[in-house]
C-alpha cells in the first residue's frame, strides 16, 4: 500500500470544495489514513477512495452533499463499519468519497416524561444504551458490536440483535428523523411522536435503506422501563422443533418478560472451546442444541428467579428439555453470554463458515434446518453445520463449516453454489435471505435473483424520486434504473 490517494474519476474540482468544507482536520486522503474506512469487518475486503469526509454537523454534511450532487460525485455514507454485507466500504474503482459520521457524536436531548433519546447519528449504541441506564431507562438495541456501531449505521441497517422479540428490531425503535437527502437539502423529522398520520411515513424509506436514499444525520429513539429483575439460563434441548415447542411453553408461562431467546447448536459451542480462549462448557453432558434465554422486568432483584425455575421445571416433566442451568450470578450470566458473542470468532478459528443470516417464520424453523441440512450434505458430504441465532424471532445464522479435508480456497469457491443452497431452502419456506444485516453489496445478486420485478420496480421507483443521479451508496442493495 503507498501513503498517497489513488487516481480517481472524481474532479479535483470537487474534491477541492469538499475539503474546504470541513477543514484540514475533517478529511482524510491518504492510503494508509483511510484505510480503516475502507476495509470490511468481515473478509478484509478493502475498496478505495480518494476522499473520507468526517464532517461535525448536519449543515456540513448538506454542503457536502450539495457539492456532490451538482459535481455528481457518488457518496458511500458510514457509520462505525461493523456492518457485514460490504455496504460501508466504497467501491474499489475510486468513483466515490465517504462520509463518515464520526465526528457526529452529540447526544441531544433525553426527555424522561416522553421516554425518548435524541442523538446524532454518529453516537456508538453502547453510549446510548449507557445515557439511557443513567436516567434509569432502558435503550434495548443490543449486539455483538454495540462498541463501535453507531445509531446512523443501526437506523440504515435496521439492526435486531439478540432483543428483538420483546422491543423489535431497529424499525420499531425510531420514532424520528433527520436526514440529508441526496440533493443536499436537509430534512427534519425529528419528531418524539408515537401517533402520526399526517401522509407518507418517510422515516421508513431511510429505515434500512442502507445509505442509497439519504445520509441520516440524527434521530430520535425510544426508550424503555430498564429491568429492576434479570435472569439467565443456559437449556439443552434435543432439537430445533424441541426449541421452538420450549419457546411456546415459556410464552405461555412467562408472558412478556422473555427478552432473548438464542438457539445454539453443539458443533458452535466445540468450535468456541476448541478455538477461543476463556470458555468452559456450561454443562458435564454434551447436547445436541442448547437455548441461552433472558427473562427481565421491572420486579424485585430476584423476583423472576422462581417463577423460570418452575417453567423450566415444567418443561423438563413434558420432556421438552434435556437439562437447564440458572445463571447464578450476574458474573455467571456475563460468561454465557459471552459465548454467544464470541461465535463469530468461533467460526472463524474453526476453518471459516460460508453465512447467511436468513429467517424463516418460527413455526416452520424446525423443517427449514432438517431440510437445509439434508441438501448440504448431499451436495458436500462431510461439510460441517453450523447455526446459531435469533430464534424467537425466526431469524437463524446459517454458517455452515468447510469439511475438514478442504482448504480454505476451494471451499470460497463453492460459497456462490452453496449460497444458493440455502436460500432455495429459504424461498421454499417463505423466508427472507437477510434477516438483519441487510444487502449491501455481499447479497445484491441473489436480492435480484429472488425478489419479484413487482417488489424491484417499487424500489426503482422509489430510488429514482428521491436520488434521480444515483449519487448515494449506488453499488449496493439493488441496480437502480438509470435517472
Ligand atoms: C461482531 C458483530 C456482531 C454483530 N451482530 C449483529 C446483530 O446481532 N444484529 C445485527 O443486526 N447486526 C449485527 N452486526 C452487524 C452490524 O453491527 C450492524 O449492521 C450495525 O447496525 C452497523 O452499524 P455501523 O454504524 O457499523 O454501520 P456501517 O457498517 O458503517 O454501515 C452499514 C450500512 O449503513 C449505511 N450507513 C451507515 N451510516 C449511515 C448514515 N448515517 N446514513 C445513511 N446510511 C448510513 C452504510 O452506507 C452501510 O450501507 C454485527 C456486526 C459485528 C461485527
Amino acid at each position: 500500500m503507498t501513503s498517497t490517494s489513488p487516481d480517481t474519476s472524481v474532479p479535483a474540482s470537487a474534491l477541492d470544495a469538499l475539503k474546504v468544507v470541513v477543514g484540514p482536520t475533517g478529511y482524510l486522503q491518504a492510503d494508509s489514513d483511510t484505510e480503516p474506512y475502507r476495509r470490511s469487518w468481515r473478509d478484509g475486503y478493502m475498496g478505495r477512495t480518494p476522499l473520507v469526509l468526517r464532517p461535525k454537523s448536519t449543515d456540513e454534511v448538506s454542503r457536502l452533499v450539495k457539492i456532490c450532487a451538482d459535481a455528481r460525485v457518488p457518496i458511500v455514507p458510514q457509520g462505525g463499519n461493523t456492518g457485514l454485507t460490504f455496504g460501508g466500504q466504497p467501491h474499489e474503482d475510486a468513483s466515490e468519497v465517504v462520509i463518515s459520521t464520526a465526528r457526529m457524536t452529540t447526544i441531544r436531548a433525553l426527555d424522561t416524561a416522553n421516554d425518548t433519546i435524541t442523538v446524532d447519528a454518529g453516537v456508538i449504541l453502547k453510549q446510548v444504551q449507557e445515557a439511557a441506564s443513567g436516567a434509569n431507562r432502558l435503550f434495548p438495541l443490543s449486539l455483538g458490536a454495540e462498541g463501535s456501531c453507531q445509531v446512523g449505521g443501526n437506523i440504515s441497517t435496521n439492526a435486531g440483535g439478540v432483543q428483538v422479540l420483546r422491543y423489535g428490531n431497529m424499525r420499531s425503535l425510531v420514532l424520528g428523523l433527520e436526514a440529508v437527502l441526496p440533493d443536499g437539502r436537509i430534512w427534519n423529522g425529528l419528531r418524539g411522536l408515537r401517533k402520526d398520520n399526517t401522509g407518507y411515513d418517510l422515516k421508513q424509506l431511510l429505515i434500512g435503506g442502507e445509505g442509497t436514499l439519504g445520509i441520516i444525520t440524527g434521530a430520535v429513539l425510544r426508550l424503555f422501563p430498564k429491568p429492576t429483575a434479570t435472569e439467565t439460563a443456559w437449556i439443552a434441548v434435543e432439537s430445533p422443533a424441541a426449541a421452538v415447542a420450549l419457546l411456546g411453553h415459556m410464552k405461555a408461562a412467562l408472558g412478556e418478560s422473555i427478552s432473548a431467546f438464542e438457539l445454539i447448536r453443539r458443533a458452535i459451542v466445540d468450535f468456541l472451546l476448541q478455538g477461543v480462549p476463556g470458555h468452559t462448557d456450561p454443562m458435564t453432558d454434551v447436547h445436541p442444541w442448547y437455548v441461552l434465554m433472558d427473562v427481565s422486568s421491572q420486579g424485585a432483584p430476584g423476583s423472576l428467579a422462581g417463577p423460570l425455575g418452575d417453567a423450566l421445571g415444567a418443561a423438563l416433566e413434558q420432556g421438552l428439555v434435556l437439562d437447564a442451568i440458572i445463571a447464578s450470578s450476574g458474573a455467571q450470566a456475563q460468561k454465557l453470554w459471552k459465548m454467544r458473542e464470541d461465535m463469530a470468532e468461533a467460526q472463524k478459528a474453526a476453518g471459516g463458515a460460508i453465512s447467511h443470516d436468513i429467517s424463516v417464520p418460527v413455526s416452520k424453523i424446525a423443517e427449514f434446518v432438517a431440510a437445509t441440512d439434508a441438501a448440504l450434505e448431499k451436495a458436500y458430504p462431510g461439510i460441517r453445520h453450523c447455526s446459531f441465532g435469533h430464534v424467537g424471532d425466526g431469524n437463524l445464522h446459517f454458517n455452515p463449516v468447510r469439511p475438514l479435508n478442504w482448504d480454505a480456497e476451494r471451499f470460497k469457491a463453492e460459497r456462490p453454489a452453496i449460497n444458493r443452497i440455502v436460500h432455495d431452502q429459504v424461498m421454499a419456506f417463505d423466508g427472507s435471505i437477510s434477516a438483519e444485516h441487510g444487502i449491501g453489496r455481499m447479497r445484491l445478486a441473489e436480492n435480484l435473483h429472488y425478489k419479484s420485478d413487482v417488489e424491484l420496480d417499487f424500489m426503482r421507483a422509489i430510488k429514482v424520486a428521491m436520488d434521480p443521479h444515483n449519487i448515494m451508496n449506488p453499488h449496493k442493495v439493488f441496480m437502480p434504473a438509470k435517472g
